[in-house]
């Protein structure tokens, strides 16, 4: 997946309307939070068995917030200056160490618990 042309759209959008100067780790981390509970209000008060559903019916407005969750990250992954891939690399190593395929496989614990 090459993310190049959809990031280069994202900083085109932003620059267009001069809004980079707004964007602060601060207030970006608040609009990415700001966008999680809009995709959580998606499936608020969904019972498990009403998701399938739940999706069917609003996939293009879950799509939508997930979109607007990605920009807000991306924004804030280049005024951080994080090598994104590297820092997942990175992550995913600290976690295959917290969450040993032998102690985790198949259940849902907290590392704390397994
Ligand atoms: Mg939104």
């Amino acid at each position: 997946m090459d993310l190049t042309p959809t990031l280069d759209a994202i900083r085109v959008f932003c620059e267009e309307r001069d809004w980079r100067q707004f964007h602060n780790p601060k207030d970006l981390t608040a609009a990415l939070s700001i966008e999680v509970a809009e995709l959580m209000e998606c499936f608020l008060w969904k019972k498990a068995d009403e998701l399938t559903l739940t999706i069917e019916q609003n996939r293009s407005n879950i799509e939508a917030e997930i979109a607007d969750i990605a920009i807000y990250l991306f924004h804030l992954v280049e005024v951080l200056q994080i090598d994104l891939p590297a820092a997942i690399d990175h992550k995913l190593e600290h976690n295959r160490k917290k969450y040993p395929i032998e102690k985790s496989r198949g259940n849902a614990k907290k590392y704390t618990d397994l």
